[in-house]
């Protein structure tokens, strides 16, 4: 591919978001092995952060054993087959981290402005060599403001919970209504938040991928890489 060797050798970095069951992650890992780029799943790392508090016992709210906790907390993320391995302090959580136990609470543990502030840095020092397809709720507006490239991917409640729902494994766990009611619930918090509120960014694209397919969401997205990467190079 004639344009995406430029991208390759002029790196870029990539911002995605949006809400919950978007299809971020497929789409971003997809775009990142098309490019050669490292995918870094953010929302994951607010999972694993979750998972430890909560199993320290420690609720949502700031307080001197969230902050003392925080100082130990270490999540490392790196490449898999097939997904992202997540590591919180050497114990790979990468399965339980999409637990329904974590999906419900991880948006009260993402409102606390100090991890927020741990998460957002590390984050940032992830990308400062560039060439780093980035998914979460605020990178195009907090974590990489200078992204050459921000994309905000939405699709109707409908097709979201239903993307999740096909993709669960244990389904009698939950009804897809109340599957739909959850990531409602998640939007709203994620939405309303103090710090770091999910938006679009100003100069980010739109894109609804209701009914678009996994490979056309892929495809219009290199495509406008290309385009904002010739642009930057310029
Ligand atoms: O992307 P995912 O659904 O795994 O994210 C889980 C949760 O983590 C979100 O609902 C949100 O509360 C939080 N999150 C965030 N900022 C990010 C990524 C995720 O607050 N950049």
């Amino acid at each position: 591919m004639a344009n995406g060797v430029s991208l390759q050798h002029n790196k870029i970095n990539i911002a995605i978001d949006g809400p919950a069951g978007a299809g971020k992650s497929t789409i971003a890992r997809m775009v990142a092995n098309q490019l050669g780029y490292v995918y870094v799943d953010t929302g994951a790392m607010y999972r694993a952060a979750t998972l430890y508090f909560v199993d320290k016992g420690i609720p949502p709210e700031q307080s001197v054993d969230m902050l003392e906790a925080l100082n130990s907390l270490q999540i490392v993320l790196e490449p898999g087959e097939e997904r992202q391995q997540v590591f919180l302090n050497n114990r790979n959580v990468t399965d339980e981290i999409r637990s329904n136990a974590v999906n419900n609470i991880v948006s009260q543990y993402s409102q606390l402005e100090a991890l927020r502030t741990r998460l957002v840095a590390l984050q940032q020092q992830m990308a400062t060599r560039k060439g780093v397809v980035m998914d979460g709720r605020d990178i195009g507006t907090t974590v990489l403001p200078d992204a050459e490239v921000k994309i905000y991917m939405t699709a109707s409640v409908e097709e979201r919970a239903a993307r999740r729902y096909n993709e669960m494994s244990d389904k009698e766990s939950i009804t897809l209504e109340q599957l739909k009611q959850d990531i409602q619930q998640r939007d709203q918090l994620d939405q309303q938040r103090e710090i770091s509120p999910l938006t679009q960014a100003h100069d980010a694209i739109l894109l609804d991928t209701t009914s678009m397919t996994i490979e056309q969401v892929v495809d219009a997205i290199i495509s406008y890489c290309n385009r904002q990467g010739m642009e930057s190079k310029a």
